[in-house]
């Protein structure tokens, strides 16, 4: 189906109305958003929010594209056997990024949750049952000590020790009897563990590895790449720049620990992933957000977004002194265009973060980014009609500064 007509099906659904400007594809018609009969977000109070800068949990994630709303929308209407859905949307998304089998979670932390209590659990139901609270030494997860962050606590959740080790013989020592696992922080700024030591060396021992990917497309070729060199498990948030469901992720990988991460989680009643459920919405959108990501033209998506990136620049640039450079992060994490601005402040009299203030605080409320040196404005979470929309506030900001 082609977008005109996913959109032009869409308008027919009165419920979803709302939402289709908020949906527009990155390279579709600049439209403003229809006017919605229910304005949900003035009859709670809720301020809109434009987000000129990455995918944020805090900030609702990601805009879901057209096809992830029709898939919602579409699948709404019937009940499904959730252990059905997750067989066949699992089979689905397995064949589509070359793995033995995959499943939908919750959101990569929760991926992790489960990619971890498959490794300790297998397919035991004791186990299962009794999770996080077994008896006897606990599990032991091995992660590089430069690679800890915030989100191993949804590793630990599951009772597992986290055993931190720096370079390639530190890591070869320390397993034991209680490992069960092997964590890669991909978007790690410094590893003394490069993966080709990291998958060798657990395979050696013959534990699982798990790579956590979350913020890494695009590239696209990076849903690829991991199971190529060999991880036995991946994740990636669906809710970044897949642009599916927030409360989505992909867990993807070896059969039998996909088995087991399964049976730790809903709909099962009772096991340790049971609350982090994930209902038919989130399996069809995920699915269908995929598909999506890798049927799109992403060498005309990233075009775009350079566009974006200058059209902005052109019209902050007429301000005296101020100077905008086009900044593609390096990654892996984000790794796209986004917008540095600078000035003298001599000449323009506010500082970054002041702007920043600004820019949340105004009508419309945008969020940016930047530090004591410079703006820095994203482009690719906006919709096409906001991009002049943001251009427009952050001139006036800075001009009411000369
Ligand atoms: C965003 C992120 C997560 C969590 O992903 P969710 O899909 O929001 O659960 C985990 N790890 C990294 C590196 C992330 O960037």
């Amino acid at each position: 189906m082609k977008r005109r007509d996913v959109i032009k099906g869409l308008t027919a659904l009165p419920l979803v109305g709302g939402f289709i400007g908020s949906a527009f594809p990155l390279d579709a018609v600049a439209e403003a958003p229809v006017t919605p009969k229910r304005d949900l977000f003035k009859e709670l109070g809720v301020t809109p929010t434009i987000n000129a800068g990455v995918t944020m949990t805090f900030l609702s994630g990601s805009l879901m594209m057209p096809e992830v709303l029709e898939a919602i929308n579409s699948t709404s209407h019937d009940f499904a056997n959730m252990y059905e859905l997750q067989d066949k949307v699992g089979a689905k998304i397995a064949e589509m990024l070359k793995v033995e089998a995959a499943m939908v979670t919750s959101g990569a932390a929760c991926a992790m949750l489960l990619g971890t209590a498959a490794c300790i659990t297998g397919t035991n139901a004791d186990k299962i049952k009794q999770l996080p609270n077994l008896p006897g030494p606990r599990a032991e997860v091995i992660m590089q000590k430069s690679h800890r962050y915030l989100f191993d606590q949804a590793v630990s959740t599951t009772g597992a020790k986290i055993i931190e080790v720096e370079g390639p013989a530190e890591m070869d020592k320390a397993f034991n009897s209680n490992t069960v696992m092997a964590l890669f922080f991909n978007a790690a700024e410094k590893s003394s563990v490069t993966h080709e030591d990291f998958l060798a060396i657990s395979k050696k021992h013959n534990i699982p590895t798990f790579l956590d990917a979350a913020a890494d497309v695009p590239p696209v070729e990076n849903l690829f790449k991991f199971q190529k060199l060999g991880y036995d498990l991946i994740t990636f948030s669906g809710g970044k720049m897949m642009r599916g469901p927030q409360s989505a992720g992909l867990l993807f990988g070896r059969k039998d620990l996909i088995t087991a991460a399964r049976l730790n989680h809903s709909p099962h009643e009772a096991p340790i992933g049971r609350p982090m459920k994930v209902n038919k919405e989130e399996m069809f959108g995920m699915y269908a957000a995929l598909k999506s990501y890798l049927e799109r033209d992403h060498k005309k998506e990233w075009e775009d977004w350079l566009t974006r990136a200058k059209r902005i620049g052109s019209q902050l640039e007429t301000i005296s002194s101020v100077k905008t450079a086009t900044h593609i992060d390096p990654g892996p994490a984000n790794a796209f265009p986004s917008l540095d601005v600078t000035w003298d402040p001599n000449k323009v009299k506010i500082k970054p973060q002041e702007v920043l203030v600004a820019l949340k605080n105004g009508t419309p409320s945008i969020v940016a980014n930047g530090n004591d040196q410079k703006l820095n404005i994203g482009v690719v979470l906006l919709r096409p009609d906001q991009v002049d929309v943001v251009a427009k506030r952050v001139k006036e900001i800075l001009q009411q500064a000369v």
